[in-house]
């Protein structure tokens, strides 16, 4: 089975320390042949730090690794979001998070980020979930106003509203990262399967789920999420999709 995974982090989660070897180590493990990855630490403000932990992840991880920005309002003010873009990093997705960051939807910021994800062709992937103002539906107008850029609502948070914007936006796609498959099973029903991407948001297990063996964990929800489609469906989300969004190797 071909199993890539669009939704990975590495860095610093609360208590939990995850470096790229890690991460790479793991999903080896487990049969992942590619991933979308991006640093947690991002949270925590130290940008020197997340740059340090990508330009490694990229570096051991290869052709294994989609390389994933994860943008801060901050950073479009002191001059990082230009000196993440200029790294020798090759972004291949931009993600914000608007449940751990205000991101007004009609603002000049989010703007900046979709210019720069149009730019250099890459999705940008939202962060659902949580509150009123990062639930998928948040997102309705902005993924309409700009019909040439993809967006990934990730997590599909709350489903109904993720299922609502696929239906009014062919350019909005969804990721399983801690998605029930009941949720991923009423997508899919909603003829959604050439938009979904299977995705864990591992390692962040490691702390949701403390003292759970995590190889079985991982291929626990492999199997639930495999489980709530049709094979030919199951193709496409396990790795077609993403080869479709990050290309082929
Ligand atoms: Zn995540």
């Amino acid at each position: 089975m071909v199993l890539f995974d669009s939704h990975i982090h590495i860095g610093q989660f609360r208590y939990l320390y995850s470096t790229p070897q890690d991460v790479l180590d793991f999903l080896t493990k487990v049969g992942v042949d590619r991933f979308a990855v991006s640093s947690i630490t991002t949270c925590e403000g130290n940008n020197e730090k997340v740059l340090g932990e990508m330009l490694e992840m990229v570096k051991i991880g290869g052709m294994k690794v989609v390389p994933v920005f994860w943008v801060m309002p901050s950073m479009l003010e002191d001059g990082w979001f230009e000196k993440f873009i200029d790294c020798r990093i090759q972004w291949k997705c931009l993600k914000i998070h608007g449940y751990f960051c205000n991101w007004d939807t009609d603002g000049w910021q989010i703007e900046k980020v979709i210019a720069k994800a149009t730019e250099l062709k890459v999705p940008l992937l939202l962060h659902t979930g949580g509150r009123d103002e990062s639930d998928a539906g948040s997102y309705m107008n902005v993924i309409k106003r700009h019909p040439e850029q993809i967006f990934i609502l990730a997590h599909s948070r709350p489903v109904e509203q993720a299922i609502d914007v696929m239906q009014h936006c062919p350019n909005a796609w969804a990721d399983c990262a801690f998605t029930p498959p009941e949720c991923v099973s009423e997508m899919i029903k909603c003829g959604f399967a050439d938009r979904i991407m299977f995705g864990t948001d591992y390692p962040l297990h490691n702390v949701f789920y403390a003292g759970e063996n995590m190889e079985d964990l991982y291929h626990k929800i492999v199997d639930e999420i495999k489980g709530s489609m049709s094979e030919a469906e199951w193709d496409l989300v396990s790795h077609k999709n993403f080869e479709r969004l990050f290309g082929k190797i």
